[in-house]
């Protein structure tokens, strides 16, 4: 059945004759959907019982219900592990900023791409989400919350651009302003360095960020660490990225774990900056967060420190991420793992 959450405002006004009704009624059914985010069709008190019926038997709203919440001591971040409508869970994290309440997206259940560091491609690849669902965390999140979320990052599980046309439509739900009327300067996209899907972001001409988990200075180690640069080789992303800043007249984020001995020396730091020279860029530099299964270990305070500086020796801007939600496993993919049949539990 189909999913009227995932539909536009035109696409809703279209059906409404194939119903027997006005198209001012897809107005009405828009603002239950997206401004009072109810999930259930009698609550839609101004729609005809008639229509009601109609719709409950031929659509369904994708929704997820809470499986598990847990909230951190330290700083309040909270991460929720969801239930969607085919038994299937994600994750997604909510953090308080001076600005705001962000809220941090999976875009698919597993993801293909196998980043050696990251946790959310170890019980491997399930299925995209519908737009529906991408939006759904935001607002199962906020009502549970009983806050406005006015950031959202798309950095849970998942690869963006191998799901696009649905973030696309994602993107498009959520900014759109008889909807949830989010701003898109305040969304992130991040990608591993899907090069298709970063030229077809360009021609859309977004207002949002574009992030690239780089990771790497050069193929060698990028390769090693990132499958997806063997498709990809890095002067074609940072070719892409180059593009991209041109076109939208944005600036790319960078993203960099550094992870200790495989690619956080000095030396790196150089390589990095000559390659990113000139770009319209910012480099935001993670500790790696150590995985169960990974064998990875994060670079000192003081080998952050001295990556940091050395690249801003050679003029490029970098910031260091703060962490938040550590008691909690709040980074990618470290809840679902915990869920999972036959796994141990009990740090969660
Ligand atoms: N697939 C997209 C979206 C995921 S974003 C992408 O790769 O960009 C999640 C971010 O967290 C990415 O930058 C990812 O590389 C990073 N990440 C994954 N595992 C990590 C770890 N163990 N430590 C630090 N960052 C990690």
């Amino acid at each position: 059945m189909t999913d009227l959450l995932s539909l536009s405002f035109s696409e809703l006004e279209a059906l409404m004759p194939e119903l027997g009704e006005k198209r001012f009624v897809a107005s009405q059914l828009f603002g239950w959907l997206h401004r009072q985010r109810v999930c259930d069709f009698e609550a839609m008190t101004n729609l005809s019982r008639l229509l009601r019926e109609k719709l409950k038997n031929n659509y369904v709203i994708s929704g997820c219900t809470i499986a598990k919440k847990l909230v951190s001591v330290y700083d309040n971040t909270v991460k929720y592990l969801f239930s969607l409508q085919d038994g299937e869970q994600i994750e997604s994290v909510v953090m308080k900023y001076k600005y705001g309440y962000t809220i941090c997206v999976s875009s698919q259940v597993g993801c293909k791409m196998g980043c050696t560091f990251c946790a959310s491609g170890i019980a491997g690849f399930v299925r995209n989400l519908l737009p529906g669902e991408i939006l759904s965390q935001v607002y199962t999140a906020s009502r549970d919350l009983g806050i406005r979320i006015s950031h959202v990052v798309m950095m849970g599980v998942g690869e963006p651009m191998d799901n696009l046309d649905n973030v696309l439509r994602f993107l498009s739900l959520i900014t759109d302003e008889k909807g949830y009327n989010l701003s898109m300067r305040n969304i992130s996209l991040s990608t591993c360095g899907v090069v298709p899907g970063i030229y077809r972001l360009m021609e859309e001409n977004l207002q949002l960020t574009l992030s690239i988990s780089l990771h790497a200075p050069n193929d060698e180690i990028r390769s090693r660490t990132m499958p997806v640069n063997r498709r990809w080789p890095m002067h074609e992303l940072l070719q892409a990225c180059r593009a991209y800043t041109e076109h939208t007249g944005r600036r790319i984020s960078f993203e960099y774990a550094l992870i200790a001995g495989v690619n956080d020396s000095d030396r790196d730091a150089k390589e990095l900056a000559s390659r990113l020279r000139g770009m319209l860029c910012h480099v935001n530099l993670i500790p790696v967060n150590s995985v169960k299964e990974r064998d990875y270990v994060r670079s000192s305070p003081a080998r952050v420190q001295s990556f940091q500086h050395t690249l801003e020796l050679c003029h490029i801007n970098a910031t260091v991420r703060r962490t938040l939600g550590s008691d909690i496993n709040a980074s990618c993919g470290q809840l679902r793992r915990g869920e999972g049949p036959g796994t141990d539990n009990s740090q969660s």
